[in-house]
């Protein structure tokens, strides 16, 4: 096959999640990402490798695979509720977006987008999702007072779906101050 015969299809996804990666995952999403490209037949040409990045702001997973001639990349957020997972797999193939989509399943999304590209002779869209959302976003409820959202000023997220609101941050605190630990060294990450 020539390269004008090829096919150059470019898959950007972008997903909303209940279920993201956490800092233990990093060998599932490795694993995750190697079945992915074995499903869709293409041959990987360096291992999948994924890094979890704890830097506030910034926080979640990077896992990038090589593919011959092509790439596939995957990054998620996970302070933000539900997470956000974004997506690319670039090959020389017809892209089977079923089955990429399907393999989102297991971090449960409630919203998921996509683009596919055809990079042969230009950049033509060859096809996009409607966006699929979810009915109603689950709400968000502080996981010590069971306070939802819009009953507090402020909600912290931690990683799947485990927050707290800033009137049991003040409460933790405080018992903190008055066991005489300060609050500054109370931070695991
Ligand atoms: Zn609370």
């Amino acid at each position: 096959m020539g390269l004008a015969d090829r096919r150059h299809e470019h898959l950007i996804v972008r997903a909303e999640v209940m279920k993201p990666p956490g800092p233990d995952d990093c060998k599932d999403i490795e694993q995750w990402m190697t079945q992915l490209i074995l499903d869709i037949d293409m041959q990987i040409l360096r291992d999948p490798s994924a890094l979890y990045w704890p830097g506030e702001g910034n926080r979640g997973m990077t896992c990038d695979g090589l593919l011959t001639t092509s790439n596939t990349c995957l990054h998620t957020w996970d302070e933000v509720f539900p997470a956000m997972m974004e997506f690319d797999l670039y090959t020389c193939s017809c892209l089977p977006v079923e089955t990429v989509i399907k393999a989102f399943d297991r971090f449960e999304p409630v919203k998921i987008e996509y683009k596919l590209y055809d990079r042969a002779t230009g950049l033509v869209l060859i096809r996009e999702s409607h966006p699929v959302i979810a009915e109603s976003k689950p709400e968000q409820k502080c996981s010590f007072c069971w306070k939802p959202r819009a009953a507090v000023e402020a909600m912290v997220a931690c990683w799947q779906e485990q927050f707290i609101c800033n009137e049991c941050v003040d409460i933790c605190s405080n018992v903190l101050r008055q066991h005489g630990v300060r609050a500054d060294v109370t931070r695991t990450r």
